[in-house]
């Protein structure tokens, strides 16, 4: 029996998969697309998306992923919900890359598009989930303006919280940012800016312990982690931004990261060090992480594939 070769596999469901799905299934290159346990990625967390251009009523993030994958089907992709467990990626140039599955399959492909993402870190209050989608975001770009003219709250100190809290500033009404040491991580343009904000408040040794309030956040719950005293802030949002983990356990070892594991691409290309291999999408961008962004390296990815193994 003679062993099925696939062409390409796109690992993650995101808009950066999806994209590079739609592309590759219509260059008739047959594409397989291994969902992972959060099909759809991280915008199946998101309520409203109003900044993807096409939508101009906004769409919901679910319902949004949904279109993809159906976009992608009507080209023929195949939607496996399953999870990668294990690559072995071949060494040479036309070599056969082997993915194996937590349902136990094993597929061989002559090339592979990572797309896994990278997921926002969370403190693990439980607070966290009961309003997540209702007052609690991990991303200001998508959900700041929910928040027009209103107090909300930023926790973190390193230059996402920067970055956040200084664009929720000219959203919102007022914006307490919570540092839990007594001094930033950001970098020092950032860290500045922040300063000379005048609608940001930062709190320095304060740490956020829950929220309250009847359907949506109403108060966050604050202490002090030096004196212990707690106190309540009036705020109809609470912006969690302490870093995101790109999703790249699989790949170490075997695929260049940078120091947060990252995925290193070629520049002006999705190229990894191994050939056949692509990345696109948050797993590769620490900067812009936008589903706009993810859905163009996805793009980008296909093209690439595409182009790799038409020159075997
Ligand atoms: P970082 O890891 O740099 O910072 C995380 C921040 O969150 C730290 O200040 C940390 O506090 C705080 N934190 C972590 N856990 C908790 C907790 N449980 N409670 C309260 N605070 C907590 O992550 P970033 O996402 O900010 O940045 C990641 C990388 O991306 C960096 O290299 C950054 O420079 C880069 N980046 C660059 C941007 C740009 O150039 N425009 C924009 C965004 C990111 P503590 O300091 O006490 O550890």
């Amino acid at each position: 029996m003679t062993e099925n070769i696939h062409e390409t596999i796109i690992i993650g469901s995101g808009p950066a998969g999806y994209t590079a799905a739609i592309y590759a299934a219509r260059a008739n290159m047959n594409p397989i697309i291994i969902t992972g346990m959060e099909p759809g990625g991280q915008l199946t967390t998101t309520t409203d998306v109003e900044n993807y251009p096409g939508y101009p009523e906004g769409v919901m993030g679910p319902e949004m992923m949904m279109d993809f994958q159906k976009q992608a089907e009507r080209f023929g992709t195949k939607v496996i919900m399953d999870m990668v467990t294990e690559v072995d990626f071949a060494n040479e140039k036309g070599g056969n890359h082997t993915i194996t599955t937590m349902n136990g399959e094993v597929f061989k492909t002559k090339s592979i598009i990572i797309s896994t993402g990278a997921s926002a870190k969370y403190l693990g209050l439980d607070d966290e989930k009961k309003y997540m989608g209702s007052g609690v975001s991990a991303c200001a770009t998508c959900d700041g303006f929910f928040y027009k003219n209103r107090p909300v709250v930023v926790v973190g100190a390193g230059d996402t919280a920067a970055e956040e809290a200084t664009y929720l500033s000219k959203i919102c009404s007022k914006v307490y940012l919570l540092v839990r040491r007594d001094e930033f991580r950001a970098s020092n343009i950032m860290e500045e800016r922040v300063k000379n904000t005048p609608n940001i408040e930062i709190l320095f040794h304060h740490e956020l312990e829950g929220m309250s309030g009847e359907k949506v956040v109403e108060k966050a719950h604050i202490f002090n982690n030096i004196t212990h005293e707690k106190s309540e802030l009036e705020v109809d949002g609470v912006f969690i931004a302490i870093g995101h983990k790109p999703n790249t356990d699989l790949f170490v070892g075997k695929l260049d990261m940078d120091e947060t594991g990252y995925l290193i691409t070629e520049p002006k290309s999705t190229k990894t060090k191994v050939p056949g291999v692509f990345a696109a999408g948050d797993v590769q961008d620490n900067i812009y992480r936008q589903a706009v962004t993810a859905a163009g390296t996805g793009c980008m990815a296909a093209l690439d594939a595409e182009r790799y193994v038409a020159e075997l």
